[in-house]
């Protein structure tokens, strides 16, 4: 089954890779975009993705934390400072880790739909 391109340009983007060729990277720094792929040149910069990879991460993660408390929660036993060590560190880590993803599939998204017009 063949992707379509504005799906392929989503995946690319999620793997932190430029949206166009998928060889050249995204990202110069963690979250700096690269004004341009290296090895395509698509102008892979020019793409702001402004305050939607924040707004998309608390989105996905706010859940998965809301249950994780909850569950936390249920465990009594557990000491109050491994509970919330525990979950502030995992909240910490899994957004660090699925910002740069979330902005490069959402830098994939507008590429995608900007490749359409
Ligand atoms: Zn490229």
């Amino acid at each position: 089954m063949a992707l379509s391109p504005s799906l392929i340009a989503v995946t690319r983007g999620l793997r932190g890779r430029c949206p166009a060729c998928g060889k050249g990277q995204l990202f110069m720094a963690y979250l700096k975009q690269a004004p341009a792929c290296s090895v395509c040149g698509a102008a892979t910069g020019e793409i702001a993705a402004e305050d939607g990879p924040p707004w998309l991460t608390v989105l996905f993660l706010g859940p998965l934390l809301a249950a994780l408390t909850f569950i936390s929660a249920r465990h009594e036993a557990w000491p109050l400072w491994i509970r919330l060590g525990g979950l502030g560190t995992f909240a910490i880590l899994a957004v660090l880790v699925m910002l740069p993803r979330v902005k490069g599939g959402l830098i994939g998204v507008l590429w995608g739909m900007r490749a359409r017009d």
